[in-house]
């Protein structure tokens, strides 16, 4: 596999999705970050946006519900590049009616190498890195073997 180097600049694009019995978790862990947040640019799943919007007033590009299509808007733009960091508190233990989705946006996120955090110990080592605040340059795979590859 060859790869390619990619950066990301001092201010983020940072994605934020919760599960319902996860928003609290989300929601209280936003709130002691705040400030920090607050620095970058965020998007999220729509109920997951509005929330945060409401509690932290702080922008949020606010995508469709994740059932109705919002953790599939997240995973496009993680593949055009256009999201730099996913926290993601996904539920272990309730069943998702879109857990393909769910499935989907873990992958394509390890697909092209971001930093991903799925509970709050790892959100707070993500953020508590310096690179936080930093620009960034790091190695994605590159794939054009294979978006060359003959058929
Ligand atoms: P929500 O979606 O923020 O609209 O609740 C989250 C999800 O279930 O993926």
């Amino acid at each position: 596999m060859n790869y390619k180097t990619t950066r990301m600049e001092k201010t983020k694009k940072i994605a934020l999705v919760a599960h319902d019995n996860k928003k609290q978790d989300l929601l209280e862990w936003a709130k002691f970050n705040r400030q920090s947040l607050a620095k970058h640019h965020l998007y999220a799943t729509g109920t997951t946006g509005k929330m945060i919007e409401s509690e932290l007033d702080v922008p949020v590009t606010k995508l469709k519900s994740g059932p109705l299509g919002g953790d599939q808007q997240l995973g496009a733009k993680i593949s055009d590049g256009e999201i730099d960091i996913l926290i993601f508190f996904w539920d272990p233990l309730e069943p998702q009616p879109h857990d393909p989705d769910v499935k989907a946006l873990l992958r394509i996120a390890v697909v092209w190498n971001i930093p991903v955090a799925c509970d709050r110990a790892s959100a707070d080592f993500i953020f508590s890195s310096h690179l936080m605040a930093e620009e960034y340059s790091w190695r994605v795979p590159d794939y054009s073997e294979h978006t060359n590859r003959s058929i």
